[in-house]
């Protein structure tokens, strides 16, 4: 009997296919959890750490930003990642400091060959007009490469909120990466939403749904018909395993299921599924680094998936499919010219 190695194997694939992609991460945001925080903020909810983190943004400096997010990027270098992509936050408390400091580092990504673009990230909701110009005017800064939603920040008015990103979507000729289904809860159902209001819109084939959890909490008839509904509005999926995984117990009955997005379910569909870090070393994620071997590694042991080619899809081609950047690649190749 020969021993294989099987995780080694798809190691070396990966770096066969140009390395891994990261496809969503918050990297303005990165590297700052302290001991304080460590002590108390960490266990609270979601909702209440979009609050806190305002006070670090009100503290921050332009210095700051571009250190956050230029380590970020040199440790996803060393880690194998070379294309990558982040939310930057865009709102009131922050204005538009942390996307200047990303147009910087756009050129420093350049420089170390890594393929880095940014999204918006709208912690403050984009329905209060006095929040809504901040989008406007990082739209306007030419810096930002795709526009970033988060509905559930607009409590009551996300089907609203999803009407002012697609009209800026066409307006500006953009992509689309939407928040959806965080909490691991079946009274979520923002990925039927997002696909619905992609159709609505027309703008099939360019959104892509970040997390989408609270879909495995969902019945099977139910998955199934939004999993058809996302084939028909061309919605493509990312997972970020570890950033819900640690979903807190509950005595709400569900399916019996892994707190992740049902990505065993969601290939098997013909649904594009990327993968990304989220969150790395800050209130959300302290003990996360951002390293997608370990992000791959509970994909895998989560979904039971072991197929090296769709493994190796995930984290390369498909993250350069939803990112944008695997027609840029391919119309400079002339692979597309058919
Ligand atoms: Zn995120």
């Amino acid at each position: 009997m020969i021993y294989c190695n099987p995780w080694q194997d798809l190691l070396d694939k990966i770096s066969d296919a140009g390395g891994f992609v990261n496809a969503h991460a918050h990297f303005d945001r990165a590297y700052t959890i302290d001991d304080k925080n460590l002590q108390d903020v960490v266990y609270d909810h979601l909702y209440h750490k979009w609050l806190y983190v305002d006070n670090y943004k009100e503290r921050a400096t332009l210095n700051d930003f571009c250190q956050n997010i230029q380590t970020a990027l040199i440790n996803q270098k060393q880690m194998g990642t070379t294309a990558c992509l982040s939310f930057i936050d865009v709102d009131s408390i922050v204005g538009l400091e942390a996307i200047r400091a990303a147009s910087l580092a756009k050129k420093y990504a350049e420089s170390i060959g890594i393929d880095f673009k940014v999204a918006t990230q709208t912690l403050k909701g984009i329905i209060n007009p006095y929040e809504r110009i901040y989008l406007d005017m990082a739209l306007d800064t030419g810096v930002v490469d795709i526009i970033g939603s988060l509905p559930g920040v607009d409590k009551g008015f996300e089907g609203s909120h999803l009407d002012i990103i697609f009209e800026l979507a066409k307006r500006y000729d953009k992509r689309v990466h939407v928040h959806v289904d965080q909490l691991n809860i079946a009274t979520e159902r923002e990925t039927e939403m997002l696909a619905r209001k992609t159709m609505q819109h027309g703008w099939e084939g360019k959104v892509t749904a970040v997390h989408s959890i609270s879909l495995a909490a969902h019945d099977a008839i139910y998955r199934h018909e939004v999993y058809k509904m996302s084939r028909d509005a061309g919605l493509s999926f990312i997972t970020c395993p570890t950033a819900w995984i640690d979903s807190r117990r509950s005595e709400i009955y569900s399916p019996t299921h892994n707190a992740i997005t049902p990505v065993d379910e969601m290939v098997g569909q013909d649904l594009i599924v990327a993968i990304g870090s989220d969150n790395i070393h800050d209130i959300y994620k302290p003990y996360s680094t951002g390293d997608m071997q370990v992000e791959l590694k509970f994909l895998l042991e989560a979904t039971h998936i072991y197929d090296h080619e769709i493994l190796i899809k995930i984290a390369t081609e498909n993250g350069l499919k939803v990112i944008g950047s695997y027609d840029d690649r391919n119309r400079v190749t002339g692979k597309n010219k058919d």
